[in-house]
C-alpha cells in the first residue's frame, strides 16, 4: 500500500476510535501492512486520535529495529510485538487494531466472556472471539498467543480476539474494517454487560437491595 495513504488510513482509523469512545489517553495502537517486508505502526506516548503523519513508526518485520522511530523521534507502541507476531502469521491482512475497550474490560475483570452469536451483527461479522488469559504488555508471551489465537482452525480463522482485563484487537484487510470489527466487539461486550445488570436488577441473581436481601420470587 501506499505509505502516504496508508498514513491517512491510520490517521483516520485512530479519530475514528477516539471520536466513538474507544480510547483514552494515549490507549490503542494501529497498523498497516505496507507490502511483504514492512508495516507502518502508531507511535507510543501520544493520543491515537491526534495522530500526524510525522508520528507514524515504519517496521521491518522479519528483523524489526524495535528502537525504529517517527520522523518526530517517538518511538513505535509498546504493544509493536502483537502487531509483529501476528503480521508474521497472518500475512494477507491489511490492518490490525487494539484497543482498551471500557465494556470488555469491565466484563473480563468480573470473569465473563460474552458470545458472538448472542447478537446478528456479531454472530455474521465476528462470528469467533477467541478469549486469551492476561498476559503482561508488550510481552513476547502475549504477541505468541494472540498470533495463535488469530490462526487457530477451523477456517477461517478469528479476526478478533478478547484480552482479559485488555481490552481487544481485531484484523482485516483494511484499518476500517478492522475498526468496524473492533466496535461490534464493544456493542457485544455492552449489551452483555446491561443484560446480565437488567437480569441482576430483576432478583434473579438474589440482588441485595437497600432494604434488604434478595427480592422475593413473587410479587414481581
Ligand atoms: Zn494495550
Amino acid at each position: 500500500m501506499d505509505p502516504h495513504l496508508a498514513a491517512e488510513a491510520l490517521i483516520d482509523a485512530g479519530r475514528r476510535l477516539g471520536a466513538r469512545g474507544l480510547i483514552s489517553a494515549g490507549e490503542g495502537n494501529l497498523s498497516i501492512r505496507l507490502d511483504a517486508d514492512r508495516v507502518l505502526i502508531t507511535p507510543s506516548g501520544r493520543r491515537k486520535d491526534e495522530l500526524a503523519g510525522d508520528d507514524l513508526v515504519v517496521l521491518w518485520l522479519g528483523h524489526p529495529d524495535r528502537d525504529a522511530t517517527s520522523r518526530s523521534g517517538r518511538p513505535a507502541s509498546s504493544d509493536l510485538a502483537i502487531h509483529l507476531a501476528v503480521h508474521a502469521a497472518r500475512p494477507e491482512l491489511g490492518a490490525i487494531v487494539h484497543a482498551h475497550l471500557p465494556a470488555s474490560m469491565a466484563l473480563t475483570l468480573a470473569g465473563e466472556v460474552p458470545d458472538p452469536a448472542a447478537l446478528p451483527e456479531t454472530a455474521l461479522l465476528v462470528p469467533r472471539l477467541p478469549y486469551v488469559p492476561y498476559g503482561a504488555m508488550g510481552s513476547d508471551d502475549l504477541a505468541e498467543r494472540v498470533a495463535a489465537a488469530l490462526t487457530a482452525p477451523p477456517d477461517p480463522p478469528a479476526d478478533a480476539v478478547l484480552l482479559e482485563r485488555h481490552g481487544a484487537i481485531a484484523v482485516g484487510a483494511d484499518a476500517e474494517t478492522a475498526v468496524d470489527r473492533l466496535e461490534l466487539v464493544e456493542v457485544l461486550c455492552r449489551t452483555w454487560r446491561d443484560a446480565l445488570l437488567i437480569r441482576a436488577a430483576r432478583g434473579r441473581d438474589g440482588i441485595v437491595t437497600s432494604t434488604g436481601p434478595g427480592l422475593p420470587e413473587e410479587g414481581r
